[in-house]
């Protein structure tokens, strides 16, 4: 399933005193399959995006156009939310049901698929997030930690089926280690769904660096780069629109610049110990 963007403005409050220009002149195209990170400064237009692509905002010039059909279309708009499924930032704001199981299979009941279904829909996603379904399912989700509350915001839009996944910062604020944890099931869910498309918005580099084969860069509601991961980190200028890179490529330029024969090109833990381990072997013979 792919998404068209074509000639997207966005602009808040218009005609007001109040109005924002949040995105100008958008194109893209987002394919079956991807995973791309969206990255950019606060207020660079990442969430207006984001909610561009299911509908919930609809251009106010330019075309969305899902699976063929544009947002504008308000008939199929309901169709398009239920293929294009969107964790907000801070999902836990949006968790309102008294159980963990009621929360989850809301998406579900609202798309009127029967009561068994629902159920197994909402057990299949709780595991697929690691939640144990008899553990979790009668507990408020008010009562369980910020990262429990963002897996079961996760598993509400996954109960859904969709095809796109968009995560709007979803691991922020999360330590590392639940950061991790999330990811790791994340990228389990991607490779055990040929068709699926995600689409993550992060503030952290590291994480684009090491889940994300393709990177958009927003600046001030403009397209800035669209790029894959090694072009996004080695040949765009991030530095010039205020974003930093991973840490472990900031290493490598440094070290490389102390005299060391190393590649400069790398910006994920694991290749920079592969690439050291090379060096340090042959620098030891
Ligand atoms: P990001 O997610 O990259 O931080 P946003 O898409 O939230 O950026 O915001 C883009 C711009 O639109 C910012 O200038 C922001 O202040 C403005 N904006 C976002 N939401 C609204 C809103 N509901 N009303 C008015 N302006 C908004
Ligand atoms: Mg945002």
């Amino acid at each position: 399933m792919n998404i068209e963007i074509k000639n997207v403005d966005y602009i808040y409050n218009q005609g007001s005193p109040g109005e924002v220009y949040a995105l100008k002149n958008i194109n893209l195209n987002i394919k079956s399959h991807e995973i791309i990170g969206l990255i950019g400064q606060t207020g660079s237009g990442k969430s207006t995006l984001v909610q561009l692509l299911n509908g919930l905002l609809i251009p106010t010039n330019g075309e969305v156009i899902v699976d063929g059909i544009s947002t504008k279309d308000k008939e199929k708009r309901r169709d398009i939310r239920f293929k294009v499924g969107l964790v907000f930032q801070y999902p836990e704001h949006q968790l309102f049901e008294e159980t963990i199981e009621k929360d989850i299979g809301f998406g579900p009941k609202n798309m009127k698929l029967s009561e068994d279904e629902i159920q197994k829909r909402v057990e299949l996603a709780m595991n697929k997030v690691g939640l144990n379904y008899e553990k979790y399912k009668d507990i408020s989700p008010f009562e369980i930690s910020g990262g429990q509350q963002r897996r079961v915001a996760l598993a509400g839009i996954i109960s859904m089926n969709p095809k796109v996944l968009v995560l709007d910062e979803l691991t922020a604020g999360l330590d590392p280690v639940g950061r991790k944890e999330i990811f790791a099931e994340i990228m389990n869910i991607y490779n055990n769904d040929p068709e699926l498309t995600i689409v993550l918005v992060s503030h952290s580099m590291e994480d684009v660096a090491n889940y994300v084969d393709r990177v958009i860069v927003l600046n001030k509601g403009e397209l800035y780069s669209d790029n894959s991961t090694y072009d996004t980190f080695n040949k765009v200028d991030l530095e010039k629109i205020g974003l930093d890179i991973p840490q472990i490529a900031k290493f490598m330029r440094a070290y490389k610049k102390k005299g060391h024969e190393i590649a400069d090109d790398i910006y994920t833990i694991d290749d920079a110990v592969e690439e050291l381990s090379r060096y340090l072997g042959v620098k030891n013979e």
